[in-house]
C-alpha cells in the first residue's frame, strides 16, 4: 500500500512559540497529516495539509460509540542536528493492537512510519532543540461514518499532529506523590486497558481529580477484581526496586505494554540487574517499606523516569527513599535520555 502522499502547501506559516513557555500540548505545528478509510477503498488518500479543524458530521459514529484510538511519540533532535526518533516501530505495532481491538481496520505501519517521518522533515524547524525539549507525535484514529446503529463503522480518519514540547523536568528529576486507588478502576481484564483507547483515559478522570483534589500528583491503579495487585500509574507503567531487584507488574492484559516499561527492562538485563516481571500486590510493597529496601519509578514517554517520593494507600502513607532521587532512576533516566538525543551510545539500536 506505498500510496503517494499528497502536500497541500499554507500561504503563512505560524509563528513559532518561545522554547520557555512550550510546556506539553499547547502549541500545534504548520502542517498535519490526514489519510481516510472507506469500507470500498480501504485506507486512501493520504496527504499532508495545513492544520486545521475539521468538520464532521454530528452522527458521525466517534460521538456515540467511541472508536477512537491514539499513540504518543517524541521525535528528538540531537546535538549534530540528526533528527531521532524512539523505537517508533513499537507505537506503530501498538495502534494497530488498538485498532484490532476496537474493530478498527489495521493500517500499514511502515507507510505511516515513512509519512510520520515526512510529515517531521516537512516540520523539522518546530523541533525544539534546548534541553529535554522534543517534537511530540500523536497519531490518532477515529471513525467518522454518520450513523446510529452500533456496530464498528465503515469510515475512519487517521490523523498525525505534532506539539513541540518543553522539558518535563528543570535541572532535575522530582519524585511524585502517588494515591493508591480503591474505589475506582481504569481496566479489567478483557477490556481495553491493554491498548490506548481514548475511552481508557476518559474512565481514569474522575480518580485522578480526587487524586489532585488531595494533593497528588498521579493514580496507581490496582487490578479490578480483587483491589489487591498493582497495576500501573496514570500514563506510567511502574517498577519497584526491592532488595537490589527490580520488579514490574507482569503484563496481564489489562496494563498498557509501554515501550518504556520495554526498554527499562532491556537496560536492565544488558546492565545484568535482576528484573522480574510479576504479580505484586500493594502489600508486598508496603512491607518492603517497612523492611526499608524500597525505591520506586514510574516509566512512560512523557517523563521517562519518574521518581515516586510517596505512596499513599488506604490511609497509610509510607516516604520513600526519604523523598530523594533514587540511584537507579537516575540512571536509567540519563541512559534513556542520553540514547534519545544521540548523546549516548544506542547498543539496542533503538534510534531511528
Ligand atoms: N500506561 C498508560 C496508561 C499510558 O497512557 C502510557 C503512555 N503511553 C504508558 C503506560 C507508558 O507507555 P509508553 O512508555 O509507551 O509511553
Amino acid at each position: 500500500m506505498q500510496q503517494e502522499i499528497t502536500f497541500f502547501q499554507r500561504d503563512v506559516l505560524k509563528e513559532k512559540p518561545d522554547t520557555a513557555s512550550l510546556g506539553f500540548g499547547k502549541y500545534y505545528s504548520d502542517y498535519m497529516f490526514v489519510m481516510d478509510y472507506h469500507v470500498e477503498n480501504g485506507w486512501h488518500d493520504p496527504r499532508i495539509i495545513p492544520y486545521a479543524p475539521l468538520t464532521l458530521d454530528p452522527a458521525a459514529m466517534v460521538f456515540h460509540y467511541g472508536q477512537a484510538i491514539f499513540e504518543g511519540l517524541k521525535a528528538y533532535k540531537s546535538a549534530d542536528g540528526t533528527i531521532q526518533l524512539f523505537r517508533p516501530e513499537k507505537n506503530m505495532k501498538r495502534l494497530n493492537d488498538s485498532c484490532d481491538r476496537l474493530c478498527i481496520p489495521q493500517i500499514d505501519e511502515s507507510f505511516l512510519l515513512s509519512a510520520i517521518k515526512q510529515l517531521i522533515f516537512t516540520e523539522k524547524d518546530w523541533i525544539p532543540d534546548g534541553e529535554g525539549t522534543s517534537l511530540y507525535i500523536r497519531p490518532f484514529i477515529f471513525s467518522t461514518e454518520p450513523y446510529l446503529g452500533v456496530r464498528p463503522a465503515n469510515q475512519y480518519k487517521l490523523l498525525v499532529i505534532l506539539s513541540p514540547s518543553g522539558a518535563y523536568y528543570g535541572d532535575q528529576l522530582s519524585p511524585v506523590k502517588i494515591y493508591v486507588e480503591e474505589q475506582y478502576v481504569r481496566a479489567v481484564i478483557g477490556g481495553v486497558g491493554h491498548v490506548k483507547t481514548s475511552g481508557n483515559y476518559a474512565a481514569s478522570m474522575k480518580a485522578q481529580e480526587k487524586a489532585e483534589a488531595n494533593g497528588f500528583a498521579q493514580i496507581l491503579w490496582l487490578d479490578a477484581k480483587e483491589n489487591k495487585y498493582v497495576e500501573e500509574v496514570g500514563s506510567m507503567n511502574i517498577f519497584f526496586k526491592i532488595n537490589g531487584e527490580v520488579v514490574t507488574p507482569k503484563l496481564n492484559g489489562s496494563i498498557l505494554p509501554g515501550v518504556t516499561r520495554d526498554s527499562v527492562i532491556e537496560l536492565l538485563k544488558y546492565w545484568n540487574i535482576p528484573v522480574h516481571e510479576a504479580k505484586i500486590s500493594i502489600e508486598e510493597i508496603f512491607a518492603a517499606h517497612e523492611r526499608g529496601e524500597l525505591e520506586v519509578f514510574g516509566a512512560g514517554t512523557a517523563a521517562v523516569i519518574s521518581p515516586v517520593g510517596e505512596l499513599n494507600w488506604n490511609e497509610r502513607s509510607i516516604t520513600i527513599n526519604d523523598n530523594k532521587i533514587g540511584q537507579l532512576s537516575q540512571r536509567i533516566y540519563e541512559e534513556i535520555t542520553g540514547i534519545q538525543i544521540g548523546k549516548k551510545a544506542d547498543p539496542f539500536n533503538w534510534t531511528v
